[in-house]
């Protein structure tokens, strides 16, 4: 199958599979898991933090960020687009009775600064107190701009407020921008990363923040039942997402504008070019396309989209240049 839905299908490496088959390991809930304390320690390392946390998932990785920074009734500002308020469940409020305080996301992604001003509330007892700045990047396959995210945390530090940083894609924003990812990293007083994407490893994130911080995340984690044992044997395919995958990323942004500007030629597709900058594309599915059908011919093919009026498709270590070809190709063919 060529697997248009998202980088998350990738399929581990080989070298992952062997790392795996030989890590060394231990009971983590003890700390006695070499492969995920070296994990941990080489991440917060390269990326400029005092601690990390291995996390099942990206969504936990966030909670855990949002329950450690914020207390019962505190508010978290976001974007309406935000992973974390949008497509993780509402997480943060059912189960850390942290209220978000969602605000538009402009175009490029970000949230104006003036409108995230004037969203902090005073300290009044009508009021939740707001104690956190959350960003995404990318967002939507969009990088942040980095004089964007010094304004966001002078803005956040004037105010008092902590500054997360949901970035589950923060590698191919670095990748975008030829940058090292603790560029980005460095404005932020906690930050997650998918490891599970566009990076190949099969499972786990990582939290990185101050020793505090992945001290209170450590206790919610084992509360929500993410305390794992031998999770050295997924550690080991996660460090390899760090270390071996990160610069591959580029081919995945090379492939997805290749992948925009073959679809802007055909009629029943529009893409805003610009704004396809790392592995995703955004196709707006012109009137009278029954894209529902067209998915279901492109299955038959062995091809797989998310159908919508607009799909997203996000090139990924297992679509290869030739793969986009076949797929224009039976678009083609399907729609004549
Ligand atoms: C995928 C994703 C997450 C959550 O990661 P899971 O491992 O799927 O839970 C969080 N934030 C963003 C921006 C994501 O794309």
């Amino acid at each position: 199958m060529i697997d248009f839905r998202s980088d998350t299908v990738t399929m581990p490496t080989e070298a992952m599979r062997k790392a795996m088959a030989t890590a060394e390991v231990g009971d983590d809930v003890y700390g006695d898991d070499p492969t995920v304390n070296r994990l941990e320690a080489m991440a917060a390392e390269m990326y400029g933090f005092d601690g990390a946390l291995f996390t099942p998932s990206g969504t936990q990785a966030n909670l855990l960020a949002l329950m450690s920074h914020c207390e019962r009734g505190d508010e978290y500002i976001c974007g309406q687009q935000a992973h974390n308020y949008k497509f993780e469940g509402g997480g943060a409020a059912v189960l850390g009775s942290i209220q978000p305080q969602p605000l538009n996301n402009q175009a490029d992604g970000s949230i104006l600064l003036s409108e995230i001003k004037a969203a902090i509330k005073p300290d009044d007892i009508h009021f939740a107190k707001t104690r956190l700045l959350s960003l995404e990047n990318t967002i939507g396959g969009k990088v942040l701009p980095q004089e964007y995210l010094a304004q966001a945390q002078t803005l956040a530090f004037d105010h008092k407020l902590k500054i997360h940083l949901d970035g589950a894609r923060v590698a191919n924003a670095a990748v975008a921008q030829n940058i090292a990812i603790s560029e980005i990293t460095q404005y932020f007083d906690s930050v997650s990363i998918c490891l599970s994407k566009g990076l190949c490893a099969p499972v786990g994130s990582i939290l990185l923040g101050d020793e505090r911080l992945i001290g209170k995340a450590r206790r919610w984690r084992k509360m929500l039942g993410g305390g794992m044992r031998q999770a050295g044997i997924l550690a080991a395919a996660a460090s390899l997402a760090i270390t071996d995958q990160v610069e591959r990323l580029a081919v995945d942004h090379d492939n997805a504008r290749y992948l925009a500007e073959q679809l802007s030629t055909l009629a029943e597709f529009r893409v805003d070019i610009p704004l396809v900058q790392t592995n995703m594309v955004f196709a707006y599915v012109n009137d009278g396309v029954d894209i529902g059908s067209l998915a279901m011919k492109l299955k038959q093919s062995g091809i797989l989209i998310s159908p919508g009026s607009t799909v997203r498709l996000v090139t990924h270590a297992d679509i290869s240049r030739a793969d986009i070809n076949t797929f224009i190709g039976e678009i083609k063919r399907h729609l004549k």
